[in-house]
């Protein structure tokens, strides 16, 4: 995957109405984005299905939904206030910040002494081939001198109330596992839970990211999908102490998972922390990579929080955080595995995998190979001759009927190749076409068959159906996971 395909699907997104710009008419932010008609769908079906999968269909699972501001001591106790930083330096000259740990994969402005001063773009990390230079001044502008990194903290401060002092100030939430924290024994009261149980919460997020970019890769506000997973650390699983073989279990359920809608396998790899990358709360962290355009990049990280999280909180709110062990008869900090990851890099992952151009006839097909859990539109209904009424209100009144279960859209608003190919090209796994067949021709006396084509998006293979069996059929393509090719063999073949 090359640079070039993250182009194409920006501008994908941008003119099939998945992400835009925000404020895009102000001239655009660059680091924050808006999901358009499309791409609220694809994110709801994400943020669905992974709520389904990881809290409802499991027994050890419940949900939460925290509020974004909070006590300002909160960002005290887990540390955010005094570490939640990162370092970054100037340009003396042009102004623009950088990351100090990230200058050097940017490509560099060099004015090179052996040619007369001539200005070069030089490649992430490569000396100058005329003069041997390497960047030492800033990247954008080539002339300016950087200070010395210094930290600057991420959290978006604001005042909660009409007085902008000190004592009003707060931060909007950088991660939604604090929300987390601090509930945990109004959950543990309120659900009686026993060791080991994850808590799991969806929301946005906000931090003042010093160089965002790469699309939605990273943003100042974002989304997160977070389960904080409480186990008893004097408990023994698979002959380890619990919270390692829980993690072990955690990363693997969380791969699992990305490859189950969509992501392929080989695009992604696991990324162990050194010590020296540890966050101060982390006993071991592992974090999904997967091979963006950019490079392989950070998809999700799983942590072992250890008890930190809860034991600071306890102290900084003199209450209590425990939980009683029956068996062992004692109060006991439980450890905390915690899988965290991003909506929007999710989206943008599942995106990228699902991309493909073909050839098609002579022609270039683009199409959106998603997962049918994760297709926007999941059926879309396409009248044959738009000129004809009756063929018209019977693709309405499928509409109707199939949108009670599935998001169903009707266009007729070109001819049937380039609406199939539209489709395609946002994903919808499934188009039903009405044709003169299938009402038939009053006028000459002829009654219609009520059968339709159903196209099917990846083979482009088409059946003839009665209209009656619609409902059964996409019940099994659409919610019970039937392959498409046990349901073609089981009807006659339309003409493509
Ligand atoms: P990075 O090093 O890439 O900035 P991080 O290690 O700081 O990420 P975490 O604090 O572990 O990220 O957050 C968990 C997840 O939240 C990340 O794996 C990512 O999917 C998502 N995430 C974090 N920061 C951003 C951001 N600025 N924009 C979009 N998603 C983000």
């Amino acid at each position: 995957m090359s640079a070039m395909a993250m182009e194409t699907i920006v501008s994908l997104c941008k003119r099939r109405g998945f992400i835009f710009q925000s404020s895009e008419i102000y001239g655009g932010t660059g680091s924050c984005w808006d999901y358009g008609p499309l791409g609220v769908e694809l994110k709801n079906n994400i943020k669905r299905v992974w709520w389904r999968d990881f809290v409802q269909q499991r027994d050890d699972m419940v949900g939460l939904d925290a509020s974004i501001l909070m006590h300002a001591m909160v960002w005290k106790a887990s540390g955010h206030v005094d570490h939640f930083t990162d370092p970054m330096v100037d340009c003396r000259e042009c102004k623009h910040r950088f990351r100090a740990d990230q200058i050097d994969e940017k490509d560099w402005t060099h004015y090179c002494p052996a040619t007369k001063g001539n200005k070069f773009t030089i490649k992430a990390g490569e000396p100058c081939k005329h003069c041997g230079a390497r960047r030492t001044l800033c990247p954008d502008c080539g002339r300016g001198e950087l200070t010395v990194p210094r930290h600057f903290n991420l959290m978006f401060k604001t005042f909660m109330g009409p007085v902008e002092e000190d004592a009003a100030v707060t931060y909007l939430r950088p991660e939604t596992a604090q929300g987390i924290f601090v509930n945990f024994d109004n959950v543990l009261q309120a659900t009686r839970r026993k060791l080991p149980f994850g808590i799991a919460q969806i929301g946005k997020a906000f931090r003042n990211e010093i160089t965002p970019g790469n699309f939605i890769f990273r943003s100042r506000e974002f989304e997160q999908m977070e389960i904080e997973f409480f186990v008893n650390p004097h408990e023994h699983l698979d002959g380890r102490p619990a919270d390692e073989a829980w993690h072990d279990r955690w990363i693997a359920d969380c791969q699992a998972w990305f490859v189950r809608y969509g992501l392929s396998a080989a695009s992604i790899k696991l990324h162990e922390h050194g010590h020296d990358e540890l966050a101060h709360y982390s006993k071991r962290t592992v974090d999904l990579l997967y091979k963006f355009p950019m490079g392989w990049s950070e998809l999700m990280g799983i942590a072992n929080r250890t008890d930190f999280d809860l034991k600071q909180h306890s102290k900084f709110s003199g209450k209590s955080l425990t939980y009683f062990d029956e068996e062992r008869k004692e109060h006991l900090v439980p450890f905390v595995i915690e899988p965290s990851a991003g909506v929007d890099r999710a989206l943008l992952a599942f995106l990228l995998d699902a991309y493909r151009e073909e050839e098609v006839r002579g022609e270039k097909r683009v199409v959106l190979r998603f997962h049918p859990e994760l297709a926007p539109i999941k059926i879309a209904v396409l009248p044959l001759l738009k000129k004809r009424s009756e063929i018209v209100s019977t693709c309405h009144d499928l509409r109707r009927r199939l949108s009670r279960r599935w998001l169903t859209l009707y266009d007729d608003t070109a001819a049937i190749g380039r609406l199939y190919r539209r489709q395609d090209e946002v994903g919808t796994p499934y188009c039903v076409t009405v044709d003169v067949k299938t009402v038939g021709d009053a006028e000459k006396g002829e009654t219609g068959d009520g059968k339709v084509t159903i196209r099917e998006r990846d083979t482009m293979q088409q059946i003839r159906v009665p209209l009656a069996d619609l409902e059964t059929i996409f019940g099994h393509l659409l919610d019970a996971g039937t392959p498409w090719t046990e349901i073609a063999t089981a009807y006659p073949r339309a003409e493509g």
